[in-house]
Protein backbone atom coordinates (compact mmCIF):
# COMPACT_ATOMS: atom_id res chain seq x y z
CA UNK A 1 0.00 0.00 0.00
CA UNK A 2 2.74 2.59 1.00
CA UNK A 3 5.03 1.81 -2.02
CA UNK A 4 1.66 2.95 -4.08
CA UNK A 5 1.43 5.67 -2.76
CA UNK A 6 5.17 6.55 -3.74
CA UNK A 7 4.79 5.09 -7.12
CA UNK A 8 1.95 7.18 -7.53
CA UNK A 9 4.15 10.45 -5.57
CA UNK A 10 6.48 9.84 -8.35
CA UNK A 11 4.41 9.89 -11.15
CA UNK A 12 2.31 12.93 -10.31
CA UNK A 13 6.01 14.83 -9.49
CA UNK A 14 7.19 13.60 -13.04
CA UNK A 15 3.84 14.74 -14.73
CA UNK A 16 3.68 18.34 -13.02
CA UNK A 17 7.49 18.58 -14.04
CA UNK A 18 7.31 17.55 -17.53
CA UNK A 19 4.06 19.83 -17.94
CA UNK A 20 5.72 22.75 -16.31
CA UNK A 21 8.78 22.78 -18.28
CA UNK A 22 6.54 22.13 -21.46
CA UNK A 23 4.72 25.23 -20.77
CA UNK A 24 8.31 27.44 -19.81
CA UNK A 25 9.50 26.16 -23.44
CA UNK A 26 6.37 27.24 -25.56
CA UNK A 27 6.89 30.86 -23.54
CA UNK A 28 10.32 31.13 -24.12
CA UNK A 29 9.88 29.71 -27.99
CA UNK A 30 7.49 32.76 -28.34
CA UNK A 31 9.37 35.37 -26.97
CA UNK A 32 11.62 36.61 -30.07
CA UNK A 33 15.03 37.08 -30.31
CA UNK A 34 17.27 40.08 -30.19
CA UNK A 35 20.27 41.49 -32.16
CA UNK A 36 21.12 44.88 -31.94
CA UNK A 37 24.11 45.40 -34.63
CA UNK A 38 26.17 49.03 -33.45
CA UNK A 39 28.63 50.31 -35.75
CA UNK A 40 30.55 53.34 -34.13
CA UNK A 41 30.88 56.65 -35.96
CA UNK A 42 29.17 55.46 -39.11
CA UNK A 43 28.47 58.62 -41.33
CA UNK A 44 24.67 59.18 -41.99
CA UNK A 45 24.98 58.93 -45.74
CA UNK A 46 27.53 55.25 -45.63
CA UNK A 47 24.65 53.26 -45.87
CA UNK A 48 22.83 51.86 -49.30
CA UNK A 49 19.42 52.97 -47.44
CA UNK A 50 20.47 56.12 -47.01
CA UNK A 51 21.83 56.87 -50.55
CA UNK A 52 25.42 56.11 -50.29
CA UNK A 53 26.82 55.57 -53.86
CA UNK A 54 30.22 54.63 -53.01
CA UNK A 55 30.01 52.12 -50.84
CA UNK A 56 27.35 49.06 -51.46
CA UNK A 57 26.07 47.62 -48.43
CA UNK A 58 23.52 45.51 -49.69
CA UNK A 59 24.04 43.21 -46.26
CA UNK A 60 22.48 46.11 -43.90
CA UNK A 61 19.82 47.25 -46.62
CA UNK A 62 18.57 44.01 -46.46
CA UNK A 63 17.21 44.66 -42.65
CA UNK A 64 16.09 48.47 -44.06
CA UNK A 65 14.19 46.61 -47.81
CA UNK A 66 12.61 44.21 -45.16
CA UNK A 67 11.87 46.05 -42.52
CA UNK A 68 11.59 49.62 -41.30
CA UNK A 69 14.28 52.32 -41.97
CA UNK A 70 14.01 55.56 -39.73
CA UNK A 71 14.93 58.31 -41.14
CA UNK A 72 15.07 60.65 -38.20
CA UNK A 73 17.08 58.15 -35.87
CA UNK A 74 19.00 59.83 -32.74
CA UNK A 75 21.11 58.28 -30.18
CA UNK A 76 20.80 60.29 -27.13
CA UNK A 77 24.69 61.73 -26.63
CA UNK A 78 27.14 62.59 -29.63
CA UNK A 79 30.13 60.62 -28.88
CA UNK A 80 30.32 56.84 -28.39
CA UNK A 81 30.42 56.03 -24.38
CA UNK A 82 27.65 58.48 -23.13
CA UNK A 83 25.42 57.37 -26.23
CA UNK A 84 25.99 53.32 -25.43
CA UNK A 85 24.84 54.47 -21.68
CA UNK A 86 21.61 55.88 -22.94
CA UNK A 87 20.86 53.13 -25.52
CA UNK A 88 21.78 50.38 -22.86
CA UNK A 89 19.61 51.69 -19.99
CA UNK A 90 16.72 52.80 -22.16
CA UNK A 91 17.20 56.57 -20.23
CA UNK A 92 18.90 59.86 -21.08
CA UNK A 93 21.94 59.31 -19.73
CA UNK A 94 22.43 62.67 -17.86
CA UNK A 95 19.79 61.69 -15.29
CA UNK A 96 22.54 59.57 -13.78
CA UNK A 97 25.71 61.48 -14.45
CA UNK A 98 27.12 60.11 -17.38
CA UNK A 99 28.01 62.54 -19.70
CA UNK A 100 31.53 62.04 -20.89
CA UNK A 101 33.56 59.32 -22.47
CA UNK A 102 34.91 56.78 -19.78
CA UNK A 103 38.40 57.17 -18.84
CA UNK A 104 40.86 54.07 -19.00
CA UNK A 105 40.57 53.15 -14.90
CA UNK A 106 40.39 49.60 -14.04
CA UNK A 107 40.57 50.41 -10.12
CA UNK A 108 38.45 53.36 -10.26
CA UNK A 109 34.52 51.74 -9.55
CA UNK A 110 32.87 55.07 -10.13
CA UNK A 111 34.56 55.33 -13.24
CA UNK A 112 31.39 53.94 -15.48
CA UNK A 113 27.65 52.73 -15.88
CA UNK A 114 26.62 52.98 -12.20
CA UNK A 115 25.25 50.00 -10.56
CA UNK A 116 21.68 50.72 -10.04
CA UNK A 117 21.35 51.44 -13.26
CA UNK A 118 20.20 48.09 -15.29
CA UNK A 119 21.65 47.50 -18.43
CA UNK A 120 19.02 45.53 -20.75
CA UNK A 121 20.88 42.52 -20.45
CA UNK A 122 20.39 42.63 -17.04
CA UNK A 123 16.38 42.71 -17.22
CA UNK A 124 16.40 40.60 -20.22
CA UNK A 125 18.41 37.60 -18.40
CA UNK A 126 15.48 37.40 -15.56
CA UNK A 127 12.96 36.64 -18.04
CA UNK A 128 15.44 33.75 -19.32
CA UNK A 129 17.11 35.18 -22.16
CA UNK A 130 20.77 34.24 -22.83
CA UNK A 131 22.70 37.47 -23.27
CA UNK A 132 26.06 37.79 -25.58
CA UNK A 133 28.42 41.44 -26.44
CA UNK A 134 30.72 40.98 -29.50
CA UNK A 135 32.82 43.73 -29.60
CA UNK A 136 33.51 47.48 -27.57
CA UNK A 137 31.93 48.07 -24.46
CA UNK A 138 33.26 51.44 -23.30
CA UNK A 139 31.06 51.97 -20.16
CA UNK A 140 33.97 51.03 -18.08
CA UNK A 141 36.86 48.75 -16.89
CA UNK A 142 36.63 48.21 -13.33
CA UNK A 143 35.78 44.53 -12.64
CA UNK A 144 32.22 45.91 -11.53
CA UNK A 145 31.17 47.01 -15.07
CA UNK A 146 32.67 44.26 -16.91
CA UNK A 147 29.83 43.02 -19.26
CA UNK A 148 29.66 39.69 -17.23
CA UNK A 149 29.10 41.95 -14.06
CA UNK A 150 26.14 43.55 -16.20
CA UNK A 151 24.01 41.02 -17.49
CA UNK A 152 25.68 39.90 -20.09
CA UNK A 153 26.78 35.84 -19.99
CA UNK A 154 29.50 35.62 -22.81
CA UNK A 155 31.48 38.84 -23.49
CA UNK A 156 33.96 38.69 -26.87
CA UNK A 157 35.66 42.00 -27.49
CA UNK A 158 37.59 44.97 -25.88
CA UNK A 159 36.58 47.00 -23.21
CA UNK A 160 38.05 50.47 -23.75
CA UNK A 161 37.12 52.82 -26.72
CA UNK A 162 38.42 51.72 -30.10
CA UNK A 163 40.98 49.06 -30.85
CA UNK A 164 43.52 48.25 -33.51
CA UNK A 165 42.64 45.98 -36.32
CA UNK A 166 45.20 43.57 -37.00
CA UNK A 167 45.99 40.77 -34.83
CA UNK A 168 50.00 41.81 -34.71
CA UNK A 169 49.52 44.87 -33.31
CA UNK A 170 47.21 43.60 -30.03
CA UNK A 171 50.98 43.55 -27.99
CA UNK A 172 49.47 43.83 -24.78
CA UNK A 173 48.12 40.83 -22.76
CA UNK A 174 47.07 42.28 -19.59
CA UNK A 175 44.38 45.74 -19.86
CA UNK A 176 44.65 46.66 -16.64
CA UNK A 177 48.59 47.49 -16.65
CA UNK A 178 48.08 49.23 -20.05
CA UNK A 179 47.67 53.14 -20.24
CA UNK A 180 45.17 55.05 -21.70
CA UNK A 181 46.95 55.02 -25.44
CA UNK A 182 47.90 51.49 -24.82
CA UNK A 183 44.22 50.36 -24.60
CA UNK A 184 43.45 50.55 -28.12
CA UNK A 185 46.53 47.37 -28.25
CA UNK A 186 45.08 45.13 -25.67
CA UNK A 187 44.54 41.63 -26.33
CA UNK A 188 40.86 40.74 -27.22
CA UNK A 189 39.02 39.40 -24.14
CA UNK A 190 36.98 36.35 -24.02
CA UNK A 191 34.99 37.01 -20.52
CA UNK A 192 37.88 37.60 -18.46
CA UNK A 193 40.66 35.55 -20.43
CA UNK A 194 42.85 37.57 -22.70
CA UNK A 195 43.01 35.62 -25.93
CA UNK A 196 45.08 35.72 -29.21
CA UNK A 197 42.68 36.79 -32.53
CA UNK A 198 43.81 36.00 -35.79
CA UNK A 199 41.48 38.04 -37.83
CA UNK A 200 41.38 40.74 -38.94
CA UNK A 201 39.37 42.48 -35.92
CA UNK A 202 35.62 43.09 -37.77
CA UNK A 203 36.04 39.46 -39.15
CA UNK A 204 36.82 38.13 -35.73
CA UNK A 205 33.98 39.60 -34.07
CA UNK A 206 31.22 38.59 -37.14
CA UNK A 207 32.48 35.15 -36.85
CA UNK A 208 32.05 35.18 -32.58
CA UNK A 209 28.70 36.62 -33.08
CA UNK A 210 27.93 33.92 -35.66
CA UNK A 211 28.91 31.10 -32.94
CA UNK A 212 26.85 32.63 -30.18
CA UNK A 213 23.74 32.45 -32.41
CA UNK A 214 24.27 29.00 -33.39
CA UNK A 215 24.56 27.99 -30.02
CA UNK A 216 21.68 30.25 -28.81
CA UNK A 217 19.70 28.45 -31.42
CA UNK A 218 17.36 26.91 -28.68
CA UNK A 219 16.63 29.49 -26.52
CA UNK A 220 15.54 33.44 -26.78
CA UNK A 221 18.66 35.14 -26.99
CA UNK A 222 20.14 38.75 -26.33
CA UNK A 223 23.05 39.58 -28.85
CA UNK A 224 24.78 42.74 -28.39
CA UNK A 225 27.26 43.25 -31.85
CA UNK A 226 28.94 46.10 -31.14
CA UNK A 227 31.33 46.41 -34.02
CA UNK A 228 34.44 48.96 -33.45
CA UNK A 229 34.12 49.83 -37.35
CA UNK A 230 34.50 52.15 -38.64
CA UNK A 231 35.92 54.24 -35.62
CA UNK A 232 40.10 54.85 -36.25
CA UNK A 233 42.80 54.27 -36.16
CA UNK A 234 41.83 53.56 -40.55
CA UNK A 235 42.87 49.86 -41.08
CA UNK A 236 41.29 47.65 -43.44
CA UNK A 237 42.93 44.18 -44.95
CA UNK A 238 43.37 43.88 -48.69
CA UNK A 239 40.44 41.31 -49.02
CA UNK A 240 37.76 44.31 -48.12
CA UNK A 241 40.26 47.43 -49.84
CA UNK A 242 40.23 45.90 -53.42
CA UNK A 243 36.85 46.52 -53.42
CA UNK A 244 37.56 49.73 -53.22
CA UNK A 245 39.76 50.57 -56.76
CA UNK A 246 37.16 53.24 -57.50
CA UNK A 247 37.86 55.95 -54.76
CA UNK A 248 41.17 57.52 -55.20
CA UNK A 249 40.91 59.56 -51.61
CA UNK A 250 42.90 56.81 -49.24
CA UNK A 251 41.36 57.79 -46.20
CA UNK A 252 37.61 57.22 -47.67
CA UNK A 253 39.04 54.25 -49.59
CA UNK A 254 40.28 52.60 -46.02
CA UNK A 255 36.98 53.62 -44.55
CA UNK A 256 35.06 52.39 -47.45
CA UNK A 257 36.59 49.15 -46.89
CA UNK A 258 35.81 49.09 -42.76
CA UNK A 259 32.23 49.53 -43.74
CA UNK A 260 32.39 46.92 -46.37
CA UNK A 261 33.82 44.58 -43.71
CA UNK A 262 30.73 45.40 -41.18
CA UNK A 263 28.61 44.60 -43.97
CA UNK A 264 30.01 40.71 -44.60
CA UNK A 265 29.47 40.23 -40.65
CA UNK A 266 26.06 41.55 -41.30
CA UNK A 267 25.30 39.40 -43.53
CA UNK A 268 27.00 36.42 -42.17
CA UNK A 269 24.09 37.07 -39.21
CA UNK A 270 21.31 37.56 -41.06
CA UNK A 271 22.10 34.08 -43.37
CA UNK A 272 22.61 32.06 -39.83
CA UNK A 273 19.51 33.67 -38.61
CA UNK A 274 17.93 32.45 -42.04
CA UNK A 275 19.53 28.83 -42.03
CA UNK A 276 17.95 28.44 -38.55
CA UNK A 277 14.36 29.24 -39.26
CA UNK A 278 15.00 31.99 -36.57
CA UNK A 279 14.63 34.90 -39.11
CA UNK A 280 11.07 35.36 -38.76
CA UNK A 281 10.87 36.01 -34.88
CA UNK A 282 13.72 38.00 -34.46
CA UNK A 283 14.08 41.91 -33.81
CA UNK A 284 16.95 42.59 -35.41
CA UNK A 285 18.63 46.68 -35.04
CA UNK A 286 21.03 48.64 -37.05
CA UNK A 287 22.45 51.83 -35.84
CA UNK A 288 25.58 53.38 -35.31
CA UNK A 289 26.67 55.11 -31.53
CA UNK A 290 26.95 58.85 -32.99
CA UNK A 291 27.66 60.44 -36.55
CA UNK A 292 30.39 60.00 -38.39
CA UNK A 293 33.23 62.60 -37.74
CA UNK A 294 34.31 63.25 -41.30
CA UNK A 295 37.66 64.82 -41.10
CA UNK A 296 38.77 62.11 -38.91
CA UNK A 297 37.60 58.65 -40.17
CA UNK A 298 36.79 60.46 -44.01
CA UNK A 299 32.73 59.65 -42.89
CA UNK A 300 29.93 61.06 -44.97
CA UNK A 301 27.44 62.21 -43.08
CA UNK A 302 25.19 64.01 -46.11
CA UNK A 303 23.05 66.85 -45.81
CA UNK A 304 23.68 66.51 -42.01
CA UNK A 305 25.64 69.95 -40.63
CA UNK A 306 28.44 68.91 -38.57
CA UNK A 307 29.17 65.26 -37.13
CA UNK A 308 30.41 63.62 -34.09
CA UNK A 309 30.31 65.47 -30.67
CA UNK A 310 27.95 68.19 -32.56
CA UNK A 311 24.99 69.09 -31.44
CA UNK A 312 23.64 69.89 -34.43
CA UNK A 313 22.14 66.95 -36.64
CA UNK A 314 25.72 65.04 -38.02
CA UNK A 315 26.13 64.96 -34.33
CA UNK A 316 23.44 61.94 -33.78
CA UNK A 317 21.48 61.42 -36.11
CA UNK A 318 22.32 58.50 -37.43
CA UNK A 319 21.76 55.42 -40.38
CA UNK A 320 18.92 53.67 -38.64
CA UNK A 321 16.61 50.52 -39.12
CA UNK A 322 14.85 47.61 -37.81
CA UNK A 323 13.33 44.39 -38.90
CA UNK A 324 10.99 42.04 -37.13
CA UNK A 325 9.11 40.18 -40.18
CA UNK A 326 6.62 38.54 -38.02
CA UNK A 327 5.13 41.47 -37.02
CA UNK A 328 6.14 44.66 -38.60
CA UNK A 329 6.05 45.51 -42.36
CA UNK A 330 8.36 46.99 -44.71
CA UNK A 331 8.32 50.83 -44.77
CA UNK A 332 10.05 54.60 -44.02
CA UNK A 333 8.85 55.62 -40.86
CA UNK A 334 9.82 59.39 -40.65
CA UNK A 335 8.87 60.44 -36.90
CA UNK A 336 11.65 61.02 -34.71
CA UNK A 337 12.75 58.04 -32.73
CA UNK A 338 15.38 57.26 -30.36
CA UNK A 339 18.19 54.66 -29.52
CA UNK A 340 16.58 54.70 -25.95
CA UNK A 341 13.35 53.57 -27.43
CA UNK A 342 15.05 50.33 -28.72
CA UNK A 343 14.92 49.12 -24.45
CA UNK A 344 11.06 50.18 -24.34
CA UNK A 345 10.60 48.18 -27.54
CA UNK A 346 12.54 45.14 -26.39
CA UNK A 347 11.28 45.32 -22.59
CA UNK A 348 7.45 45.06 -23.94
CA UNK A 349 7.99 42.60 -26.49
CA UNK A 350 9.92 40.34 -24.14
CA UNK A 351 7.73 41.45 -21.33
CA UNK A 352 9.96 42.29 -18.83
CA UNK A 353 9.09 43.95 -15.70
CA UNK A 354 10.08 47.54 -15.59
CA UNK A 355 10.87 49.48 -12.43
CA UNK A 356 8.57 52.61 -12.84
CA UNK A 357 10.67 54.59 -9.33
CA UNK A 358 13.29 54.73 -12.73
CA UNK A 359 10.88 55.96 -15.30
CA UNK A 360 12.53 55.23 -19.06
CA UNK A 361 12.79 57.90 -21.65
CA UNK A 362 12.72 55.90 -24.65
CA UNK A 363 8.70 54.38 -26.31
CA UNK A 364 7.89 50.86 -27.36
CA UNK A 365 7.87 52.11 -31.02
CA UNK A 366 5.82 48.56 -31.85
CA UNK A 367 2.49 50.60 -31.78
CA UNK A 368 3.49 53.16 -34.19
CA UNK A 369 5.17 50.84 -36.57
CA UNK A 370 1.56 48.85 -36.74
CA UNK A 371 0.16 51.79 -37.28
CA UNK A 372 -2.34 51.82 -33.79
CA UNK A 373 -0.53 55.01 -32.70
CA UNK A 374 -0.33 57.51 -35.49
CA UNK A 375 0.79 60.16 -33.78
CA UNK A 376 4.57 60.99 -32.70
CA UNK A 377 6.51 58.82 -30.39
CA UNK A 378 8.53 61.83 -28.90
CA UNK A 379 7.02 64.84 -28.73
CA UNK A 380 10.29 66.58 -27.49
CA UNK A 381 14.03 64.91 -27.89
CA UNK A 382 16.57 66.72 -25.80
CA UNK A 383 20.37 66.73 -25.46
CA UNK A 384 22.72 68.21 -22.78
CA UNK A 385 26.56 68.21 -23.27
CA UNK A 386 27.51 69.47 -19.71
CA UNK A 387 31.66 70.32 -20.66
CA UNK A 388 30.49 72.52 -24.01
CA UNK A 389 27.85 74.17 -22.18
CA UNK A 390 25.03 72.97 -25.19
CA UNK A 391 21.48 72.39 -25.47
CA UNK A 392 19.11 70.86 -28.09
CA UNK A 393 15.58 70.38 -28.02
CA UNK A 394 13.85 68.72 -30.77
CA UNK A 395 10.26 69.54 -30.42
CA UNK A 396 7.76 68.95 -33.19
CA UNK A 397 9.44 70.18 -36.32
CA UNK A 398 11.90 72.68 -34.70
CA UNK A 399 15.23 72.24 -32.82
CA UNK A 400 16.58 74.94 -30.82
CA UNK A 401 20.54 75.03 -29.77
CA UNK A 402 21.74 76.76 -27.04
CA UNK A 403 25.29 77.62 -26.46
CA UNK A 404 27.22 79.84 -23.60
CA UNK A 405 24.88 80.02 -20.66
CA UNK A 406 21.88 79.87 -23.24
CA UNK A 407 22.91 83.66 -24.00
CA UNK A 408 23.16 82.34 -27.99
CA UNK A 409 19.63 80.14 -29.56
CA UNK A 410 19.55 78.95 -32.53
CA UNK A 411 16.12 78.06 -34.19
CA UNK A 412 15.82 75.46 -37.14
CA UNK A 413 12.56 74.08 -39.23
CA UNK A 414 14.23 70.59 -39.58
CA UNK A 415 11.49 69.83 -42.10
CA UNK A 416 12.55 72.58 -44.25
CA UNK A 417 15.95 72.96 -43.47
CA UNK A 418 17.77 69.84 -42.78
CA UNK A 419 21.46 71.12 -43.18
CA UNK A 420 20.37 73.60 -40.28
CA UNK A 421 21.59 76.63 -42.55
CA UNK A 422 18.71 79.07 -41.78
CA UNK A 423 18.34 80.24 -37.99
CA UNK A 424 15.16 81.45 -37.12
CA UNK A 425 14.80 82.56 -33.56
CA UNK A 426 14.71 86.12 -34.50
CA UNK A 427 11.47 85.81 -36.79
CA UNK A 428 10.21 83.38 -34.14
CA UNK A 429 10.48 84.38 -30.39
CA UNK A 430 7.24 82.38 -29.24
CA UNK A 431 9.26 78.94 -31.11
CA UNK A 432 12.28 79.92 -28.69
CA UNK A 433 10.01 80.60 -25.87
CA UNK A 434 8.62 77.22 -25.74
CA UNK A 435 11.49 74.88 -26.92
CA UNK A 436 13.29 77.05 -23.81
CA UNK A 437 11.04 76.57 -20.98
CA UNK A 438 10.70 72.50 -22.05
CA UNK A 439 14.75 72.53 -22.01
CA UNK A 440 14.73 74.39 -18.77
CA UNK A 441 12.02 71.57 -17.53
CA UNK A 442 14.30 68.69 -18.73
CA UNK A 443 17.61 70.13 -17.37
CA UNK A 444 15.93 70.48 -14.09
CA UNK A 445 15.88 66.36 -14.04
CA UNK A 446 19.36 65.79 -14.55
CA UNK A 447 22.39 65.65 -12.31
CA UNK A 448 25.98 66.78 -12.78
CA UNK A 449 28.69 64.78 -14.36
CA UNK A 450 29.58 62.13 -11.52
CA UNK A 451 33.74 61.33 -13.17
CA UNK A 452 35.74 62.92 -15.41
CA UNK A 453 36.17 62.06 -18.85
CA UNK A 454 38.49 61.53 -21.59
CA UNK A 455 39.18 65.13 -22.20
CA UNK A 456 40.40 65.56 -18.64
CA UNK A 457 43.70 63.07 -19.39
CA UNK A 458 46.94 64.30 -20.34
CA UNK A 459 46.74 62.41 -23.35
CA UNK A 460 43.76 64.09 -24.63
CA UNK A 461 45.25 67.52 -23.82
CA UNK A 462 48.44 66.76 -25.47
CA UNK A 463 46.24 65.44 -28.34
CA UNK A 464 44.49 68.92 -28.41
CA UNK A 465 48.03 70.75 -28.15
CA UNK A 466 49.40 69.08 -30.91
CA UNK A 467 46.22 69.82 -33.09
CA UNK A 468 46.35 73.34 -32.70
CA UNK A 469 50.65 73.46 -33.32
CA UNK A 470 49.64 72.27 -36.46
CA UNK A 471 47.03 74.02 -37.34
CA UNK A 472 48.97 77.37 -36.58
CA UNK A 473 51.97 75.92 -38.44
CA UNK A 474 49.52 75.44 -41.34
CA UNK A 475 47.80 78.90 -41.49
CA UNK A 476 50.87 80.06 -41.06
CA1 LIG B 1 31.34 56.32 -31.57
Amino acid sequence: MENNIYKFLILLFSVLFVTSTTAQRSINSQRPNIIVIMTDDLGYADVGFNGSKDIPTPNIDRIAQQGVVFTNGYTSYSVCSPSRAGFITGRYQQRFGYERNVQHRPNDPNMGLPQDEKTLAEVLKKVGYNTGIIGKWHLGNHISKHPLNRGFDYFYGHLGGGHMYFPKLLTIKDSRTASELETYRTWILENHTPVKTTKYLTDEFSEKAVSFIEQQKSNPFFLFVSYNAPHTPLQASEKYLQRFTHIEDKKRKTYAAMVSAVDDGVGEILNKLKTLGLEENTLVYFLSDNGGPEHRNASDNGPLRAGKSSIYEGGNRVPFAFRWPQKIPQMVYRYPVSALDIYSTVAAVAEVPIEYHKPLDGKNLIPFLTGVNKSRPHQTLFIRKFDDDLFSVIHGDYKLITKKSNKIKEIYDLNNDLSEQNNIAKEHPEIVAKLDSLRINWNNELIDPVFLGLIHTEMWKNRKKKTLENNNHESK
